[in-house]
């Protein structure tokens, strides 16, 4: 079984491990390299090597024009590109891309030349901290690193540190995901630790394509820091216990560059690669057709049996129409019609109905509120081991209370290997009923 045995963390290897475990065992437990790139990395490192020129130079003192920092940007892209480069959408060529990175530095420059605002600048810097984790009882000395794009210091404000990070992609997000967004709290954590006078960090986020800079707004309250220690304890945590590295499918599959070796889609690109007269034969394809042809089969056969329970419901209607009348009148509970071939027993009977889950959950809860303070309790309810399971999975308790269940997990579940089978039809084509 493969295991992960790194202490040295930064925030994108964790927030590949939080997108898909799967992805982050091919890249940092297997160390499968692929150099796969697309055009929207590839037009990110020549905006930020071109920004890095800019403000490297300011460090020594030097300043540049905009015709200067785009030549860089433009050596930059002549010398990176290559025919491997993946462009997605193919309505795009290399050159529209290229032009947006010159659009990019060209809204950057308009905004903020002559770059004096700030008493010196730190580019591309590395932070790092350490942080102990606690992984079962053994404590373990982490590293968490991470790369900046640029650290500025403003002049009138000797004790605050602005981090900015530069974003080329075409896709703004609101000021709700920027908040949520896990990133900045490492950045913040970083440098307070690397610069401990610090007394305000802020972040600035430049959406180079709009012209725009956000920043994550957070409650000055709070301490931070100390949540976003116990955020990276308790990942570092998880990617140390990790064992199985389930993949997890998501939207971040279509730019994975483990497609060809993951389980969920290693079939899928081995198939997209074959003519269609060869697809067809092969085994899998064969097989799953063969089973899509049944599932089709079976939801007609369904949508016929759900037509004649509709005829049913209105004969036994009637049937009841027919016996009722008769049953009133002589104040019977039971009363036979007969046909040729069977008969029909009409009784009337009182039940009682309680709330459930899925009907008036509300009641449910009221009712199983009541009961749990009457000594009855022990007697009427029963153990959900499914919601046992889940709650430990979630760690939704109190760590001794989590340890008591998960030993009672460990000693009367039993781990058993089933196989399952779910047919799904691709997308565009209606999923069988
Ligand atoms: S293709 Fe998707 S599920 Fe598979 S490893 Fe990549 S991100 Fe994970």
């Amino acid at each position: 079984m493969e295991v992960d045995s790194s202490t040295r963390f930064s925030f994108s290897k964790l927030d590949t491990y939080k997108g898909c475990p799967r992805r982050y065992r091919y890249r940092y437990v297997d160390k499968i390299v692929r150099e796969r790139r697309t055009v929207e990395t590839f037009l990110g490192e020549c905006v930020h090597g071109a920004l890095e020129e800019l403000y490297g130079r300011l460090q020594h003192g030097k300043t540049s024009s905009l015709d200067e920092i785009l030549a860089v940007f433009g050596a930059k892209w002549k010398a990176g590109w290559s025919p491997e480069i993946v462009i997605h959408d193919k309505a795009l060529s290399a050159d529209d891309f290229k032009r947006v990175g010159e659009d990019c530095l060209r809204t950057y420059f308009g905004a903020h030349a002559p770059f004096s605002d700030d008493r010196s600048h730190e580019v591309e810097k590395k932070l790092g901290l350490s942080l102990a984790v606690d992984v079962d009882g053994t404590a373990l000395e982490c590293r968490i690193e991470g790369y900046l794009d640029r650290l500025s210091f403003p002049k009138e404000e000797p004790e605050a540190v602005e981090i900015h990070d530069y974003k080329t992609g075409g896709h703004l997000p609101t000021q709700e995901v920027v908040d949520a967004n896990f990133q900045f709290d490492v950045y913040d954590l970083l440098v307070r630790s690397q610069y401990p006078r610090t007394k305000e960090v802020r972040v600035l986020l430049h959406y180079l394509r709009f012209n725009r800079v956000l920043s994550p707004s957070r409650d000055p309250r709070l301490d931070q820091t100390a949540k976003t220690r116990a955020v990276l304890e308790s990942l570092i945590r998880s990617v140390r216990r990790d064992h199985a590295w389930e993949p997890h499918k998501s939207q971040l599959c279509d730019w994975c560059e483990y497609r060809d070796i993951c389980p969920l889609w290693a079939h899928v690109e081995k198939v997209k690669a074959l003519s269609s007269a060869a697809a067809r034969k092969d085994d899998g394809v064969r097989l799953v057709d063969e089973l899509g042809g049944l599932e089709e089969k079976k939801k007609d056969l369904k949508d016929e049996l759900r037509r004649l329970e509709k005829v049913e419901e209105g004969l036994r209607a009637l049937i009841f129409d027919y016996a009722g009348a008769l049953m009133a009148a002589e104040g019977e509970k039971t009363f036979v019609v007969s046909g040729t071939e069977g008969e029909a027993v009409v009784s009337e009977k009182e039940e009682l109905k309680f709330p459930t889950k899925t009907h008036a959950p509300d009641r449910l809860r009221e009712l199983e509120g009541l009961l749990k303070d009457m000594a009855v309790w022990r007697d009427v309810s029963r153990v959900d081991t499914g919601l046992l399971v889940e709650g430990a999975k979630a760690r939704r308790w109190d760590p001794e209370v989590l340890r008591a269940v998960e030993a009672l997990i460990e000693r009367f579940g039993r781990l058993v290997r089933e196989k399952h089978l779910r047919f799904r039809r691709k997308k565009g084509e209606e999923e069988p009923g």
